[in-house]
Order: C-alpha cells, then sequence, then structure tokens
C-alpha cells in the first residue's frame, strides 16, 4: 500500500505560490505510517493530468489530489480524473443544497458555474467541505485504488484531511507504525549538561530520546513507534517520568508549552497578577506573556522604562541609587519591579535591565550583563545576574533575557510552595 499526492494548478508551476499542500500531506502520510514514495506537480491542463493519473494509478494504490475543484473552466480535477477512468458525472443534490445555503448565508446567489462543484463521478462519495464551497471527493473507481480530491485552499484542504481522510485511512488498517513523539521543553540548563544527566536515556531504541537546543531553551524529544497513540504514550509515560524526575526545576513543560504559557497557567491558577518593567528588552517580555491568548486574565501591563528619568518617574527608582550603580544594577533592577508592582497594583513585578550591546559594554558592565528583579508580596524582592555575553547577538540577548525573567518567576512560584 503506498500513497502519492498530485497537486494541480498551473500557479504551482509558475512558482507563484509555494506546494505546502504537498508537505503538510506528506507530513501527515509519515505520522500515520503509510508509505509514499512519489509527489507531482500537474498544470491545468487536461491531458498532462490524465498522464499523470496514468502513472501514479499504476504505481500507488491511493492518490491524493489537491487544487482544481473550483467553479471556473480551468478548474478540471474531477472531471479529468472521471473522464480517465470511463465514469459518467452524476449531479449530487446534496451539494447543490450545500453550496446554495453557503451562498444565501453571504447573502448571494449560487451562480450556475457552481453547479459544476456538484457533479462527482458516479460511486463516488463527497468529502464535505465546511469552510468553503468546493467539496471534495473519496472514489474507489476500481479494486485495490482509492482516490481523493481536495481543494487547493490550504485551511480547507487541512479541515478536510483531517476530518474525512484521517479517519477513513485509519479505518482501513492502511497504516504502518506510527512515529508519535513528545517534546519536552527545559531552561536554565545547558544541552551539554542536560544531555550527561539523562545520558543513559540516549540510547533506548523505543522510545528514543533526542536533545535539541534552541534560543537558549533545551528540547528532548521522546519518539516512540507504535501501532496506535495509547501505546506509544505507554511506551512514553515512564520515560518522560524519569526525565522530568531529573531535570527538577529546569523542565517546564511540553509540546505546545512555552515559558510564557506556562507562567500564565501558574499565574491563573492562583488568581495572581502580573506586571512588568523593562530596559534592555523594550516591550519584548511584554510581548511574549501578551503572545498567549487569554493573557489579559494575569498580564496587566507593563513601562518601557528606557530612560533613567522614566525609570524614576514611572518606577519610583532613586535618582541616587541609579547616579551611583548605574542603571544596569541589581539595586535598579529591584527597585523598577518593586516600583511597577506597586504602580499596576499586581501580585509580582518582573523587571529586566541589561546591556544587549553590540555597544555600550565596559570593562566593569560588558555587553550581556542583565538583571532581572522579581517583587512579590509581603515585601518580597530578589535580583538575578546573568552574564549573556558568549551570544554576542543583540537580538538573541534580548530574548533570552525576557524568557529568563520569565523562568525566574516562575522558579519563584513553583519552590514557594
Ligand atoms: P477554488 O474553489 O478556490 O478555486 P480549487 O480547489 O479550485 O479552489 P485552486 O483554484 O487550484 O483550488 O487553488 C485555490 C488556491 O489555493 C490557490 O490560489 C492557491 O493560493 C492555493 N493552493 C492551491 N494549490 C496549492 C498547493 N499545492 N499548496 C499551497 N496552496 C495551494
Ligand atoms: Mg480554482
Amino acid at each position: 500500500m503506498a500513497a502519492e499526492i498530485i497537486c494541480v494548478g498551473t500557479e504551482l508551476l509558475l512558482g507563484e505560490i509555494l506546494n505546502t499542500n504537498a508537505q503538510f500531506l506528506a507530513q501527515q502520510l509519515a505520522d500515520l505510517g503509510i508509505p509514499h514514495y512519489y509527489q507531482t506537480v500537474v498544470g491545468d491542463n487536461p491531458e498532462r493530468l490524465k498522464q499523470v493519473i496514468a502513472i501514479a494509478s499504476d504505481r500507488s494504490q491511493i492518490l491524493i489530489f489537491t487544487g482544481g475543484l473550483g467553479p471556473t473552466p480551468d478548474d478540471l480535477t474531477t472531471e479529468t480524473i472521471a473522464q480517465f477512468f470511463g465514469s459518467p458525472l452524476e449531479e449530487k443534490p446534496e451539494i447543490i443544497a450545500d453550496i446554495s445555503q453557503k451562498y444565501a448565508r453571504r447573502g448571494r446567489e449560487m451562480t450556475p458555474s457552481n453547479r459544476k462543484q456538484a457533479l462527482i463521478p458516479q460511486g463516488a462519495d463527497i468529502l464535505p467541505n465546511r469552510l468553503g464551497t468546493a467539496p471534495g471527493m473519496i472514489w474507489q473507481p476500481r479494486p485495490n485504488l482509492t482516490i481523493f480530491t481536495f481543494p487547493g485552499v490550504p485551511l480547507e484542504m487541512r479541515q478536510m484531511w483531517q476530518e474525512t481522510a484521517v479517519p477513513f485511512l485509519k479505518s482501513q488498517g492502511w497504516g504502518r507504525e506510527i512515529i508519535y513523539s513528545r517534546t519536552l521543553r527545559f531552561w536554565g540548563i545547558a544541552e551539554s549538561a542536560l544531555a550527561e544527566k539523562v545520558d543513559h536515556l540516549l540510547n533506548l531504541s523505543n522510545p528514543t530520546v533526542a536533545p535539541y537546543a534552541s534560543k537558549g531553551e533545551v528540547k528532548l524529544r521522546v519518539s516512540a513507534k507504535a501501532a496506535s497513540p495509547q501505546e506509544a504514550d505507554r511506551l512514553i509515560q515512564p520515560v518522560e517520568a524519569e526525565i522530568r524526575q531529573i531535570a527538577g526545576l529546569n523542565y517546564f513543560g511540553a509540546d505546545d508549552d512555552s515559558l510564557a504559557s506556562v507562567v500564565g497557567q501558574l499565574l491563573q491558577k492562583r488568581a495572581e497578577t502580573l506586571s512588568v518593567a523593562e530596559s534592555c528588552t523594550g516591550g519584548g517580555l511584554g510581548s511574549l506573556l501578551t503572545s498567549v491568548s487569554g493573557s489579559s486574565a494575569y498580564f496587566m501591563g507593563g513601562v518601557i522604562s528606557y530612560d533613567n528619568q522614566v525609570k524614576i518617574s514611572l518606577l519610583d527608582v532613586s535618582p541616587e541609587d541609579l547616579a551611583q550603580e548605574g542603571a544596569v544594577s541589581a539595586t535598579v533592577a529591584k527597585q523598577m519591579a518593586v516600583g511597577v508592582r506597586s504602580r499596576l497594583g499586581t501580585t509580582w513585578g518582573i523587571s529586566i535591565t541589561g546591556i544587549a550591546g553590540p555597544n555600550g559594554g565596559t570593562e566593569t558592565k560588558p555587553v550581556g550583563l542583565v538583571y532581572i528583579g522579581i517583587a512579590g508580596l509581603n515585601n518580597f524582592v530578589q535580583s538575578f545576574e546573568h552574564r549573556l555575553n558568549s551570544l554576542q547577538d543583540r537580538t538573541l540577548i534580548r530574548h533570552i533575557s525576557a524568557c529568563t525573567a520569565l523562568d525566574h518567576l516562575r522558579r519563584q512560584i513553583l519552590s514557594a510552595n
């Protein structure tokens, strides 16, 4: 059993759009464990499309088409497939009803050209399209050959694939073992240090454990080969538990979690709130926090106190301390955190002040020197010094500073319990 992807569209051949449909489908087939050896792109041309169908139907048992299902004359995928297999087209009243309803909802009349979209080969089943008008089909024109058609619009194609093709393919038992992965995420530990700690797990064969690192974050990808997600989960579970036990507080989340989402969940659970005072990150911390949907429940806002005058006037930082210790100092970081917390009336205040470079460093205060302040209930206030000079990159220093600030708050909340 092998599947083949056929993307129809002259604009693909002209290089006007990237073939993201093929990439998506290829990943999906790999996840399902369905072998896949060929992909074809062909223009909106019936003769060439027929040649492609001839070759593909000879060597593959599942043909997946995208594109060319629309109402215009250049949309000819369905009729060309039907012609190739010598099957008449049949008008499906349920498609007409569905399309006219969708048009009516938009206050428009269905055009005669839309009727074309209601034609599918005799014996084919409709794959409904919830997002657009063009439905797809699933059809077995002959034994041992299954054809899927999807619209070219990626959003529609993906939704239809998930809702219709995936359950069908699974029900046929066509997938081999699937590969199921879980990504465990860590902050505050170097990749090499973590790899050393879990060294004995890096040679496992099922699941496998592989370390990755990017922009200060370290990840361990735990991948299991199994016949079902449940079985994969059973293989991954004990290894994950052991890794988390070894990593302790360095572990912050898995898969789609981010430091910002994890901190958000912690705050929300405790009905606590947060404000930020940022100097060298210029809003980067606020941006990370607000990238999480629903963050308004706990994130109140912040002050970008780039200039010392702003630190003094909006955050009540002491002008004397500023003059004596400099803006990049533990004292000022603490005062910024306390100041923003009190001005915005939040449970927690975080501050960041540092030298992102490439200019502005001195012997005693080199580029990459960053202070993070955390202020909380009962006059809690603490500062942390970081030396990120090895990064040598302004963007990276700013990003890692913002993430590190979130990480300090996360650890503070977790260790207080
Ligand atoms: P419609 O009803 O919108 O005409 P259709 O099924 O006829 O849908 P096409 O006309 O082939 O699909 O493509 C619609 C749009 O979808 C294209 O303009 C393009 O932006 C996008 N698209 C088509 N094929 C692909 C592809 N393989 N990868 C990514 N995007 C694609
Ligand atoms: Mg079209």
